[in-house]
């Protein structure tokens, strides 16, 4: 946790950016929840907790900094709700999703699916692509079990 902070900061640093208090205690919300995918305001109440002197403005232009600084990404899963996703050190792309229409939970895919489809699309369209976001929406395992159960 202290050397993810330590590489975070130093990431700010080399943007001219200060790791500053209230900055540090964002981050360590999103370390602390890494598995969830954190709305601004599930954020800030869980920020709060640690700095109860900070405002809801200043967690939204850090998450909005952390954004731009490839820190975190933000996505949305088709609610209206921009969440804070935290990257994976050294990933090369954002993990994908997979979001269960029963239950709300989101699942995620660490391995890259996408490498076929990025050289079709970099051929047949002359992009060069950076990133990519894939989320699929269906029926989790969990949820499949519950219905098995429930047959019999
Ligand atoms: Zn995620
Ligand atoms: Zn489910």
């Amino acid at each position: 946790m202290e050397s993810r902070i330590d590489r975070i900061k130093k990431q700010l640093h080399s943007q001219k950016y200060k790791l500053t208090p209230q900055r540090e205690a964002t981050v360590r919300v999103l370390l602390e929840n890494e598995k969830d995918h954190l709305s601004a305001e599930d954020v800030y109440l869980l920020v709060k907790e640690k700095a109860p002197e900070i405002g809801l403005a200043t967690v939204y232009r850090t998450l909005e900094l952390l954004t731009e600084l490839k820190v975190v990404d933000k996505i949305n899963f088709g609610d209206g709700v921009s969440r804070y996703d935290l990257r994976r050190e050294g990933a090369e792309h954002f993990h994908h999703h997979l979001v269960c229409i029963e239950c709300g939970a989101v699942d995620e895919i660490q391995e890259d699916l996408l490498g076929d489809v990025e050289q079709v699309v970099e051929r047949d369209w002359h992009f060069i692509i950076k990133d990519h976001r894939l989320t699929f929406h269906g029926i989790c395992y969990r949820c499949q079990n519950k219905k098995e159960e429930t047959k019999d």
